[in-house]
């Protein structure tokens, strides 16, 4: 990095305004109406484009925005896709929650109806340069981290994707020299064709939605899609700890960036030495921080800061603008979040490890007796092999949802407790705390089962511990 940060040089340029994107004008059929097939269709709609939308939900089902995109002239098919949705269509923008397996899809391949993801569609309409971030584990922290960082540094930046907001839908309104911040899933990345990240972040590839992919190699060749396309001037950004990856570093048209609990893995990237986080390139070594002075819990989170690191200095900011924003950052919601404190005993919230391996990475964080709740609805995650793990940390269990039984079977060794409820479970795991315990959900499992999703499974969480508190189990419930 020279004083002025890396070069994020070149690639090629963007789309000139004058210049209409290759969608424009075409019939375009969107299938999947959530929150990336809405902005898909306004946009295409905007670009002059004969939309039709199709969803399996119904009309009543779908929220007001949906009902919103008949009055911008978008036919609407709900209730099921038809073949006959395909006639006439030149495109199909498709959702990530529909699998590209469903016959509609696998029709319009037979077809030869190009079938593309929304941020395709998004990466053709931004000036701005697209820092895509993928990974089994950590995409929503390291997005959030990485646009206060490049934002601190003085960048226009957005943050979309996969969290909250759609890429489409900022697309446009970032300025060529501002920064868009992309989360990406494995699922937009199977649809992609000419999409290109100028810095593309892959955190880590550990088995999860094996619901969704054959096994774990078809997963982790959709995940490393997020370097397709790229070229010299381009990053990419490796987890050198992540063995999953090594067979990614030979074949990347880009320049290589590693980050690494290791210093002597990274030839240029970030890593630990000592007490702190450094960056280093062919210009010489750069303190960041102190280990000690990165707020959020666990080691899998100092990866997530050093993949930053490498990420936010591949889009031009300097090392010494890193340290204030990464020291500042206290994590997101459901997230290894700290929710209140009843008799010594401290309840954290981290309903978003939905796998197994941010499973791990929740028990690992903790040094004190964990008392965990765990289960839902199985993704196929392999809960045996944290069975050596969950003897040591996990004192008592209280299991719920569908993969009760099988969480209890793979650790035979721990002390099972069964809950039909959030409040039930929170209470029963109060019950085998003592003072100075940790109460962790981190359920290893999707929520669909008992809830909505995750954010509701973690309100669930909060809400029984906060009542808990207040009708004082114990007498010293102090809430946060
Ligand atoms: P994502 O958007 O990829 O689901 P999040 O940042 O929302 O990632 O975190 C999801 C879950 O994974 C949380 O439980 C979090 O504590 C855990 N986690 C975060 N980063 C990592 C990582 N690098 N490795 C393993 N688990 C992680």
């Amino acid at each position: 990095m020279t004083s002025d940060g890396i070069e994020m040089a070149g690639g090629p340029a963007p789309r000139p305004d004058a210049v209409a994107p290759s969608f424009a004008g075409k019939s375009v059929l969107v299938v999947g109406l959530g929150r990336s097939g809405l902005a898909a269709s306004e946009v295409l709609r905007r670009h002059e484009c004969s939309v039709t939308a199709t969803d399996t939900s119904l009309k009543p089902d779908l929220g007001p925005e949906a009902r919103a995109l008949e009055e911008q002239g978008i036919t609407l098919a709900l209730g099921g896709h038809d073949a006959s949705l395909l006639k006439g269509k030149d495109l199909i923008v498709l959702s990530p929650g529909v699998p590209r397996a469903i016959p509609l899809i696998q029709e319009a391949l037979k077809q030869g109806i190009p079938v593309l993801s929304e941020v395709e569609i998004a990466w053709e309409l931004a000036r701005a340069p697209i820092v895509a971030v993928t990974g089994t584990n950590g995409k929503s922290t390291v997005v959030t981290l990485l646009g206060k960082i490049v934002a601190a540094a003085g960048f226009e930046v957005a943050v979309a994707g996969n969290i909250g907001i759609a890429l489409c839908a900022v697309a446009e309104s970032v300025p060529a020299d501002g920064v868009i911040v992309a989360e990406i899933s494995s699922f937009q990345l199977e649809s992609i064709d000419r999409f290109h990240a100028r810095v593309a972040v892959l955190l880590n590839i550990t088995p999860d939605h094996l619901d969704r992919y054959p096994d774990v190699e078809s997963y982790a060749a959709a995940k490393a899609r997020v370097f397709a396309n790229q070229i010299q001037s381009d990053f990419a950004v490796l987890n050198a700890d992540d063995p999953a990856q090594k067979q990614f570093a030979v074949t990347l048209g880009a320049q290589v960036l590693t980050f690494s609990f290791t210093d002597r893995k990274v030839e240029r990237g970030a890593f630990v030495r000592g007490s702190s986080l450094w960056f280093r390139d062919s210009s010489g070594e750069y303190e960041i921080t102190g280990v000690d002075d990165v707020p959020l819990k666990g080691p899998h989170n100092i990866a997530n800061v050093m993949a930053c690191v490498c990420a936010s200095a591949a889009a031009g900011v300097r090392a010494e603008q890193m340290k204030r924003p990464i020291e500042e950052f206290r994590g997101l919601e459901h997230r290894l979040e700290e929710v209140a404190e009843i008799d010594g005993v401290v309840f954290v919230n981290d309903s978003k490890a939905t796998n197994v391996d941010s499973m791990k990475y929740a028990l690992l964080s903790f040094e004190k007796p964990v008392v965990l709740i765990a289960g839902g609805k199985d993704k196929g995650g392999d809960f045996a092999k944290l069975a050596r793990l969950a003897s040591e940390k996990v004192k008592a269990m209280v299991l719920m949802g569908q993969a009760a039984e099988k969480i209890g079977r793979s650790w035979p060794s721990v002390t099972a407790h069964k809950a039909g409820s959030m409040e039930e479970a929170v209470a029963a795991a109060l019950k085998q705390a003592a003072p100075g315990d940790v109460v962790l959900l981190a359920p290893g499992c999707a929520s669909f089962d008992m809830f909505k999703d995750f954010e509701h499974r973690g309100r669930a969480f909060k809400e029984a511990v906060h009542a808990l508190a207040r009708t004082g189990a114990g007498s010293g419930g102090s809430d946060k």
